[in-house]
């Protein structure tokens, strides 16, 4: 399969400093999309971002934004809106991990990792949707994890938030369907980024042991399913969870 054409669309990738954001702002810039992009800190990760997708020859838009603050949100869609006009293509792709026994589960951490996860993505798509409406077109990617389908030991919070994101998704799917507007979920399992890089040794030897393809995934492998939901090709799929796990949960 090429790869798959999104020309002229106005994208936003949610959490794009490093790792899977990262690689879906560049496959997004190499289908001809501009790309708009936040992230919550890592400003020189950002720069690198930005710069890895003009090299694509994208137009690029980078801003620091806190997914969980809706005020903060706001204020990406206006700066997105006033520089590429509406987001037709909506990745949602920031989270974060507070991991922890949950009987050792701080309150701070559950809800941290729910507002980020999964608050933050109702946010922006509550702001995005309106407008999608009204171009008739959307596309929403909501990236979970086989740890929301199958739950991990230690990660109460974060499975918690990554099975909600199937369900919001499965509704946001069926209220706009009659739009032109697709919502779908991208479930990765064990990928090489800084998040799984915090992970002791012995995890990662779990994994390449676990997985049927006897490794980690990278991220433009995640990139290039997103992309695909994200095309105009991918017109006839909504509600769809797609594993990209090496196949660990077997398409579960
Ligand atoms: P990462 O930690 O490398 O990057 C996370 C990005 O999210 C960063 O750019 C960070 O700035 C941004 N971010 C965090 N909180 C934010 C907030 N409140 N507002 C805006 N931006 C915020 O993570 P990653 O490994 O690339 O993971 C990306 C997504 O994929 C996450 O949703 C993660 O849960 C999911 N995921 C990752 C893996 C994996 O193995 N790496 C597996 C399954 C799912």
């Amino acid at each position: 399969m090429s790869a798959p054409e999104s020309p002229g669309r106005v994208a936003f990738v949610t959490g794009a400093s490093r790792g899977i954001g990262r690689a879906v702002g560049v496959a997004l810039g190499a289908a001809g999309c501009r790309v708009a992009f936040c992230y919550s800190a890592d400003t020189e990760g950002a720069k690198e971002t930005q710069a890895a997708i003009e090299a694509t020859g994208a137009e690029v838009l980078a801003l620091q934004a806190d997914v969980a603050d809706p005020a903060s949100v706001e204020h990406a869609f206006d700066e997105i809106e006033a520089t590429f006009g509406p987001v037709e293509l909506l990745v949602n792709n920031a989270g974060i991990t507070r991991d922890g026994l949950l009987m050792r589960m701080s309150d701070e951490h559950w809800s941290d990792v729910l507002q980020t996860n999964l608050t933050g993505a109702f946010h922006t798509i509550r702001r995005a949707t309106p407008k999608m409406m009204r171009g008739r077109f959307g596309r929403i990617v909501n990236v979970s994890s086989v740890s929301g389908q199958t739950g991990q030991a230690g990660q109460a919070n974060y499975s918690a938030a990554k099975a909600g994101l199937v369900g919001l998704s499965r509704a946001v799917a069926r209220e706009l369907a009659t739009r032109g507007i697709t919502c779908n979920v991208v479930a990765p399992g064990p990928i090489v980024t800084s998040m799984t890089d915090r992970l002791p040794d012995d995890w990662r030897q779990w994994a390449e042991q676990t997985v049927p393809l006897g490794r980690l995934g990278n991220p433009d492998e995640v990139a290039a399913v997103v992309a695909f939901l994200c095309s105009d090709a991918a017109g006839y799929v909504t509600g769809a969870i797609v594993p990209v796990d090496g196949g660990l949960g077997m398409g579960h």
